[in-house]
């Protein structure tokens, strides 16, 4: 079910006809809600069937809320892909969940998901839900990793806590009951005219993106803690042509770090840590520009930018 290609460039997925409503458009925003880790991300990808929204196997990948488009003649779903849900410990935090506020905030429909293999208590979840108006949708994740008794025992305390709209099992790193999934949405979705242009996939531009790819590369490159110090920054971002006269970008980056010590690791060994990012980085922007793509990389120490408001809102972080 999920493209072949991890990135698509304005990929338009096979539209859901609307029964019984000939004239009416659908539009409306949607948000994913859920802990770090469920699978938000992963889930937005597989509903879009294309690779928006970074992933990794650590917490807190996704820092922005990334709007996602999926257009039809007669519909247009807005989903959020978000933070997850945390306590917030440093001011970095404090703008993450102010992404997921406004998320719920803005939603008419809303999509919690939780894992399947978790058993921690939803606490900072059920409040955040309770303030949604509109229909919530628990979506079970990781349905893969648990057995039949597990999943209702979860299904059941979940459910009785708050009452959902519709409950679905889902895994969606497999695509297993994505579809159903956005068939439901759709059936909740209020009937508005479209509030972005059909033809695009996200609201934000390309080197967003491209900043995104490269922090995936950093997360899935580097152990520990130190992808968590890491912030993308896009110096300049110039389509030209090479000697063939073929499309070609040129993509200067910085890549800031909180001190010297994680620099150096960065850097690694002859600069052989920071060609890896970048070649991997490459080839993922490659495929989601569709065009050739030269990338230089540069290691910055912005001391201690998770706590400067400064460094932050030059970051993105309004
Ligand atoms: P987020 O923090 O909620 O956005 O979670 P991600 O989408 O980044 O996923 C976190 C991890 O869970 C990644 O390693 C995913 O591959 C994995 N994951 C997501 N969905 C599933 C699923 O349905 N089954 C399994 N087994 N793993 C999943
Ligand atoms: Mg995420």
């Amino acid at each position: 079910m999920r493209a072949k290609e991890p990135f698509v460039r304005l990929h338009s997925i096979a539209p859901i006809p609307l029964e019984n409503t000939p004239s009416a458009h659908k539009a409306g925003f949607v948000s994913i809600i859920g802990k770090p880790n469920a699978g938000k991300s992963t889930l937005l990808n597989a509903l879009l069937e294309s690779k928006l929204s970074i992933v990794s196997p650590k917490a807190q990948t996704t820092r922005h809320r990334i709007l996602g488009f999926d257009n039809g003649d007669d519909y247009q779903i807005i989903y959020s892909d978000t933070p997850g849900i945390i306590l917030p410990k440093y001011r970095l935090h404090e703008h993450m969940m102010g992404f997921v506020n406004n998320a719920v905030r803005d939603s008419d429909v809303m999509v919690l998901l939780v894992a399947a293999n978790e058993t921690f208590p939803e606490d900072l979840l059920f409040p955040l839900a309770e303030k949604v108006k509109g229909p919530k949708i628990l979506a079970i994740n990781k349905s893969d990793k648990v057995g039949k008794e597990v999943m209702e025992a979860r299904r059941n305390e979940l459910a009785s806590r708050i009452a959902f709209s519709d409950v679905i099992e889902l895994c969606a790193l497999k695509g297993t009951n994505v579809p159903e999934l956005r068939q439901l949405i759709l059936k909740h979705l209020p009937e508005n005219p479209p509030f972005y242009d059909k033809e695009a996939l996200s609201d934000r531009p390309e080197r967003f993106f491209v900043s995104e790819i490269i922090r995936e590369k950093i997360f899935l490159l580097l152990s520990d803690e130190l992808p968590y110090s890491c912030e993308v920054e896009i110096l300049t971002f110039d389509e030209t042509t090479n000697k063939m006269g073929e499309p070609l970008a040129r993509i200067n980056a910085n890549i800031h770090v909180e001190r010297l010590t994680q620099k150096e690791i960065l850097i690694g060994k002859g600069a052989s840590m920071v060609k890896r990012i970048g070649t991997a980085a490459r080839l993922d922007i490659e495929k989601f520009l569709d065009m050739k793509v030269f990338l230089e990389l540069f290691v910055k120490v912005s001391p201690d930018w998770k706590a400067n408001n400064n460094y932050l809102r030059s970051f993105g972080y309004k």
